[in-house]
């Protein structure tokens, strides 16, 4: 009987490990997948006992482990080959096809061997840098937490900033190391960047470190001929744009008071077609989630990829009511724009770019990298552990080892793995999730080690995004199949 069954499909996206994948506005967490070893031909595979599976049409449905495996689509055959599997049916008993569907969905974590645990995620394997080239910026936006003034990185700082980066890259066993150029407007004192990522370049590979870089701005000053020099570096960009011209310039103001959407438009559609790396950070606010689907309809018919950012509180910013979330609007406007996604499905995943610091592709313990493998680096050469608290800073260029420094520092911002949050430990998400920004939960509960509050959304929202990119894979798949 088993030969006539139909062979299983099981639909999943191998190209997850782009580096432009997790690209953010601050320390996003690593999409870092380890594969699980292939099953031996002895073993007895079975469901893991959290998998669960959305339905999306009459033949298909997305399944998926929460914070363990990776998300695929499977068809009927398949999802009946698991159910037979909670029988104990040994891979070798298996016809060749289905004995090979098993293996893939073992391979991503939807299947496992009888009895066995878990593994833990992976620790992060890239030094993050976050360079604040200048303090300067051409904008004012509403929800900015830098005291700004005219002051820029000198040459000299630059030096001893990548060499102390590399410093504790070497101490602390980083080959990867990713540069942040950023600010203020990073793009004010581009000449900076382009000395402080050659000098990078020498450094590292005379260390045998990968180095990899992204250039953060805000497009209203990249002109062409600064594309060109970002492009010629190697450098990724990542361009803010939070909504169409109305919301964007209510929230993103020159110094003047003048609108800068048009120019923060017309850069990111000049860099993409020169070639250029590129991601949109959307910052969403009160103030601007209403606009949330036009703009990513705007991205999404442009072929430009996105990140959705919550906004975040701080002392700056916090006379603006306006710009707070309140949860039911913000879960409403964001499905509107899950709703534009699903009539325009991109051919990247999105996984890591629809709720703030999430990343469903991928396990992690911590929602970025401060505190742990972060060093922000402002333009007098001080460090601290997180953008957000740039005016704190807890050492200098000039520790033997300023990583060490920041992890060991009892004072400033607290990334506490999941696990170790209250209310998230039990949390069927707490991998893909991991809690949200330390800052934000600083800010709105005096504690670190407790979960987000933005939880409630993250939690009404995950299950959407599942279901997106498992109709994201199935019509990849039934135009492959046609094609
Ligand atoms: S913040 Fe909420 S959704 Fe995220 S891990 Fe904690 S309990 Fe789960
Ligand atoms: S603590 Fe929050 S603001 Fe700071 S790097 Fe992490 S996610 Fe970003």
């Amino acid at each position: 009987m088993d030969q006539l069954l139909p062979a299983p499909t099981v639909i999943a996206d191998d190209q997850m490990d782009d580096p432009a994948y997790g690209d953010c506005d601050c320390a996003c967490p690593q999409a870092q997948h380890i594969p699980a070893a292939a099953p031996s031909p002895t073993a007895r595979l079975e469901p893991h006992p959290q998998l669960r599976a959305l339905r999306l049409d009459d033949e298909h449905s997305v399944a998926f482990v929460p914070s363990h495996s990776r998300v695929a689509v499977l068809d009927r055959p398949a999802r009946a080959l698991i159910a037979r599997l909670a029988d104990a049916v040994p891979l070798a008993d298996l016809p060749p096809a289905e004995a090979a569907a098993a293996g893939r969905m073992a391979a991503l974590g939807l299947l496992r061997e009888r009895g066995a645990p878990d593994a833990r995620p992976p620790a992060p394997d890239q030094l993050v840098v976050w360079l604040h080239v200048t303090n300067a910026c051409n904008l004012r936006c509403t929800y900015c937490y830098l005291e700004k003034t005219d002051e820029a990185m000198s040459e000299a700082t630059a030096h001893a900033a990548v060499d102390a980066a590399l410093r504790s890259a070497v101490a602390n066993g980083y080959r990867r190391v990713l540069m942040k150029y950023a600010g203020g407007e990073a793009s004010l004192n581009l000449p900076l960047v382009a000395l402080a990522h050659r000098y990078a370049l020498g450094e590292a590979a005379a260390r045998d470190i990968a180095l990899d870089g992204v250039v953060l701005s805000n497009g209203v000053g990249l002109t062409s001929r600064r594309l060109a020099i970002i492009n010629d570096l190697g450098l990724r960009l990542m361009i803010s744009l939070d909504g169409p011209a109305a919301y964007h310039d209510a929230q993103r103001p020159t110094v003047r008071g003048q609108p800068s959407h048009a120019a923060a438009a017309a850069s990111a559609l000049r860099a993409q077609a020169m070639g250029l790396a590129l991601n949109l950070s959307i910052t969403v606010t009160g103030q601007s989630v209403a606009g949330l689907p036009d703009l990513v309809a705007w991205a999404l018919d442009h072929n430009l990829r996105f990140a959705l950012n919550f906004y975040r509180e701080n002392d700056c910013s916090a006379s603006r009511a306006d710009l707070l979330l309140d949860e039911q609007r913000l879960i409403a406007g964001i499905r509107a724009a899950y709703a534009v996604i699903e009539e325009r499905l991109p051919p990247y995943s999105l996984l890591g770019c629809l709720v703030d610091r999430a990343n469903l592709g991928a396990a992690h313990e911590r929602a970025c990298a401060a505190g742990e493998n972060y060093l922000v680096i402002d333009h007098h050469g001080q460090i601290a552990s997180c953008q957000m608290a740039i005016s704190s800073p807890v050492t200098t260029t000039a520790a033997a080892d300023p990583l060490r420094q920041i992890r060991l520092d009892p004072r400033g911002v607290q990334n506490i793995p999941v696990d170790q949050k209250e209310g998230c430990r039990d949390c069927e998400w707490r991998y893909w999730c991991a809690g949200g920004c330390a800052v934000a939960t600083f800010r709105a509960t005096g504690r670190y080690d407790v979960r987000s509050p933005s939880c409630n959304i993250y939690k009404a929202l995950y299950p959407d995004v599942v279901r997106l990119e498992g109709l994201r894979l199935l019509s990849r798949h039934l135009a492959a199949v046609a094609a």
